[in-house]
């Protein structure tokens, strides 16, 4: 059932659900790293955890990624320059052309050419570098916008592919492994729906990007998402499926950690765990040889 939110009651609903995750992740006192896009679920993101930062004693930073999009990276800049200014929270920018030489526009032709969809590999890209960037800042947690649709989208892509260990690996933070580089991460709206983020950021004058990424037609998540919103439709909105996916995988999760009658204990602990070796080129963490952001980026 959809109901009418206040100001008040929405600004409520949407804390409970951030310190929830503040309290899973134990992010209380630590250096948080804040990816934001440009878009409305970073900028939600950061703004709550901003109104949170005396509360918890966080220590709060943006980091944008210029990707290098034509028509579309200028305008996500500008709004992030924007909402650093709104929020008072430094905004840290890395250029992917600058510091690489190739930006995704750059790359899109040679990764289409491969078969590889251009957003999966800009999401490489852009993980890659925020785990990086957050390494060497000494940063305690890399944060990202992704929210309730994001992630049951993401739940029904494995279902479709049946890729059972990407399904039981998803959660809402994982922790560091600085052996390989690898700094925790951590989801503060995957409990909450994407309509409820676009509200909240339209209520507070969020700055967005207005521009769309040209590269983001076919995005199989979008179409997972349209499929979601048709379940929930004809449901009549009396039970929300995205939560219901969430949920499932977590109570799966649950009873194979709690499970001491085989060894299903231990594969779930190896499945959180994946197999991981410095990357030959980088030296950041990778399960195989090289890994795919220096593959990419054709370094090495
Ligand atoms: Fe990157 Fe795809 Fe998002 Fe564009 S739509 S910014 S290519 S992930
Ligand atoms: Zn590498």
């Amino acid at each position: 059932m959809r109901v009418r939110l206040t100001y008040d009651s929405l600004r409520k609903y949407l804390l409970k659900k951030v310190t929830s995750v503040v309290y899973i992740a134990n992010l209380m006192h630590k250096k948080l790293l804040v990816g934001v896009s440009g878009g409305k679920d970073s900028a939600v993101a950061a703004h709550l955890l901003s109104l949170l930062r005396e509360k918890f004693n966080f220590d709060i930073e943006l980091l944008h990624i210029n990707l290098g999009i034509k028509g579309y990276s200028n305008d996500s800049l500008y709004s992030c320059k924007l909402l650093s200014k709104k929020l008072g929270l430094k905004l840290n920018v890395l250029d992917l052309k600058e510091e690489y030489g190739k930006g995704i526009d750059d790359l899109s032709v040679e990764l289409k050419g491969k078969g590889v969809p251009v957003c999966s590999a800009c999401g490489t890209i852009k993980r890659y570098l925020m785990n990086k960037f957050a390494f060497d800042h000494n940063f305690d947690f890399v944060i990202t916008g992704h929210n309730l649709d994001d992630e049951s989208s993401f739940l029904l892509q494995g279902i479709k592919e049946q890729q059972v260990e990407l399904l039981l690996r998803n959660n809402v933070f994982s922790p560091a492994r600085l052996e390989f580089k690898l700094v925790a991460k951590a989801k503060p709206l995957y409990f909450i729906p994407e309509e409820l983020i676009k509200k909240w950021a339209l209520m507070n004058d969020l700055p967005l990007v207005s521009a769309k990424c040209p590269h983001s037609v076919g995005n199989k998540q979008l179409i997972n998402k349209e499929i979601l919103e048709l379940i929930n439709k004809k449901l009549n909105y009396k039970v929300d499926f995205r939560n219901s996916l969430v949920k499932t995988f977590f109570e799966i999760q649950r009873i194979m950690r709690n499970d001491s009658r085989d060894d299903s204990k231990d594969h779930i602990t190896k499945l959180n765990t994946p197999k991981l070796k410095k990357c030959r080129v980088c030296g950041f963490a990778t399960t195989t040889d090289v890994c795919r952001f220096c593959r990419i980026m054709g370094l090495g």
